[in-house]
Order: structure tokens, then C-alpha cells, then sequence
């Protein structure tokens, strides 16, 4: 490229050059993007990733909601945030929404600090043209997901812990060739609570996080610069720890199965049927979670193993207890046999989801 090309371009799109040269993206697929607003959907680990390329790549908007604070232990794979975050103690939306500022003064950003929900997720979702996955629990992934599949709307699914990750980029109900099976239809059930690791628990390393997260976005960008033809059919499943990189043919998957959501048009976590409600034990200094979806069984063995490096851990046949410091604070997790719980230490329910989400799982 001659930099007489790079001179002559229209100043607000040089930053964007060399992306541009891309097939199937340039100057046009440039303004596209600029025109495009996406919702991140939690800024953890894949949230900082994803928010730090997209905004170089130059989506226009960005909308950042994230329930959570900053500890030095996100520091490892977190990269929009630092040492000064945590001291400061900003919430993660709002010091992405400052890092992001210095990156390209050209994006607009939106930090929203809440606990998405079905009470909220709509407005949070109004005009987004794709969502973008950060999520750490399987409830609120099928939230977004009942949402994407009634609105059309494009999701970029993602998920690491350990060493290992998975990214799909669905297109439900898209009115061309396209169109992909929804994330219920791969996943009918979320994982039973304690069922799956957590990054808390198992540990995770910043590559497979990177990984996704990159994924995630490259899916995005075809997408919101048209380039549809171009986006990967398969579930991306790798573990950078043996060295297995798995691509899934899963295309089918909708219409093998019978799923609830896209094929039967049943949205049970965005009405609140599906998912636990939190509710707060006056007086208690408590919160109890419930949930609303049959939990059929908990292995509290496993819970306890995952959990015992954290803190005192005790089971018996009817529920399992630990006990937690979490960022100085300490909080007494009592977890029953039907996956309701209650989190003793706060009253304020989106920690208590936290904690939940952080040591049990979805
Ligand atoms: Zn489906």
C-alpha cells in the first residue's frame, strides 16, 4: 500500500487501513461497522478481550454490562484492566469504558453496572445489532440466547475455563442459507449446579480466554460487515493444554433435535419461567437463591473437592457448606440437594449471584 493512499482516505477511517484490505470488508464494510452497535454481555476475562478489539476495529457502540468489580486475582487475564483499577475499586464496565476511551476516542461506550436479568435484558438489548458473550454462567448464556432467537439477533457464544474453551457464532432464525441452530439446541439443560468447573474453582490460563474471546469477535466482524457467507459454521472446541483444536459440525443440530426455544418458540428464561430468582432473607444479612429449572442431582463430593482449597467445606446427605473469603470478605455458602442456596455475608443479590456463579456453577 502506498502511504499516498493512506493520505488521500478519508481521515476518520485511516486509523482502519489496514483492516480495510481485507477482502470483503473495505471502505463499505468500514462505515458498516461504525454504524453497529454491540452488546458485550459481561467484562471478565472474554469481555476485556472482546471490548478491546472491537473497539480498535471501530464499532461504532458499544454497550457494557457487567455486575462485578475488579480483583488483582483478574489481573492474569483480564488485559483492559490493571493494578490501579483494583485499587481504585471501579467497577469492571466502568474502567473498560475509561481504557477503551484511550484506545478510540471515535467509539462511543456505554457502561451499564448491573446483574442482567429478564427484567432488564430488553431495554439493555434495544437496537444492538449482535451480542457478544462474557457471561461466566449457563443461565443468563440461555437468557441471551431465548432473546437473540426472538429478536433475530446475532449471538457470539463463548465459554473458557481451565485450559479449555468453546465459541459458536449463532444466527437464529436468519432469513437466508445461513441460519444456524440456537445455543439450547447444542445445550438443551444447563449443567446441573456444581456439575461444571469454574474459573474459581479449576482455574483458567489468559490464552484459551484470548482465544475465544478473538474468535468471537473475527465472527462479529464478518457479520456486522456483511460478509456473511464467510462466517464459521462449527463449534470451535480446544484445549490448549493436550493441543486438541476441535471444529464441530453442528449445523444440524436444530433439525435433529426439538428445541424448546428456536424450534418451539418457548422463551422460558426471558419470561422468568426458567433460572433462579434470588430473594433476600430480611434481617439476615442472607440471600437465597432458587431454582427454577428441576435440578435433579448435586454431587456434593465434587463440589467439596473443588471448593476445599478456598475453605472449610462440610457435606452431609442434605446440603454441603463452606465457607469463602472472596476479595477480604467472608461469606458462608450453604448449597441443598434441589440447587437452591443461601449465601450468608450479604444482602445484596447480585454479589450473592456471584458467588454462586463463581464457586457452584450455573
Ligand atoms: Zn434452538
Amino acid at each position: 500500500m502506498s502511504n499516498q493512499r493512506e493520505s488521500t482516505m478519508n481521515p476518520d477511517l485511516t486509523r482502519y487501513h489496514r483492516q480495510m484490505l481485507l477482502p470483503g470488508f473495505g471502505e463499505r464494510g468500514q462505515r458498516k461497522l461504525l454504524d453497529s452497535t454491540a452488546l458485550l454481555l459481561g467484562c471478565g476475562a472474554l469481555g476485556c478481550v472482546a471490548a478491546n478489539m472491537l473497539a480498535r476495529a471501530g464499532v461504532g457502540h458499544l454497550r457494557i454490562v457487567d455486575r462485578d468489580f475488579i480483583e488483582m486475582t483478574n489481573l492474569q487475564r483480564q488485559v483492559l484492566f490493571d493494578e490501579q483499577d483494583v485499587a481504585d475499586g471501579i467497577p469492571k464496565a466502568v474502567a473498560a469504558k475509561r481504557k477503551l476511551a484511550r484506545i478510540n476516542s471515535q467509539v462511543k461506550v456505554t457502561a451499564v453496572v448491573d446483574d442482567i436479568n429478564y427484567r432488564n435484558i430488553e431495554p439493555l438489548a434495544d437496537g444492538v445489532d449482535i451480542f457478544i458473550d462474557g457471561l461466566d454462567n449457563f443461565e443468563t448464556r440461555y437468557l441471551v440466547n431465548d432473546l437473540a432467537v426472538k429478536k433475530g439477533t446475532p449471538y457470539m457464544y463463548g465459554g473458557a475455563v481451565g485450559t479449555v474453551g468453546m465459541a459458536y457464532a449463532i444466527r437464529p432464525n436468519a432469513d437466508d442459507s445461513k441460519a444456524t441452530p440456537c445455543l439450547r439446541c447444542l445445550f438443551e439443560q444447563a449443567p446441573p449446579p456444581g456439575a461444571s468447573a469454574t474459573c474459581d474453582t479449576a482455574g483458567v490460563i489468559g490464552p484459551v480466554v484470548a482465544m475465544i474471546a478473538n474468535f468471537q469477535v473475527n465472527e462479529a466482524l464478518k457479520i456486522l460487515t456483511g460478509n456473511i457467507g464467510r462466517v464459521n459454521p462449527t463449534l470451535l472446541n480446544i484445549d490448549l493444554w493436550t493441543n486438541s483444536f476441535m471444529q464441530l459440525k453442528v449445523a444440524h443440530a436444530r433439525d435433529d433435535g426439538d428445541c424448546p426455544c428456536c424450534k418451539r418458540n418457548q422463551f422460558d428464561y426471558l419470561e422468568g419461567k426458567a433460572g433462579s430468582s434470588s430473594t433476600s432473607l430480611c434481617g439476615r444479612n442472607a440471600v437465597q437463591l432458587v431454582h427454577r429449572q428441576q435440578v435433579d442431582h448435586i454431587d456434593f463430593e465434587a463440589i467439596a473437592a473443588r471448593l476445599q482449597e478456598h475453605g472449610p467445606v462440610t457435606t452431609n446427605e442434605f446440603m454441603l457448606r463452606a465457607n469463602i473469603n472472596e476479595d477480604g470478605k467472608d461469606y458462608e455458602l450453604t448449597v441443598f440437594e434441589d440447587g437452591r442456596a443461601i449465601i450468608k455475608g450479604t444482602s445484596d443479590m447480585s454479589v450473592a449471584r456471584g458467588v454462586y456463579s463463581k464457586y457452584i456453577g450455573s
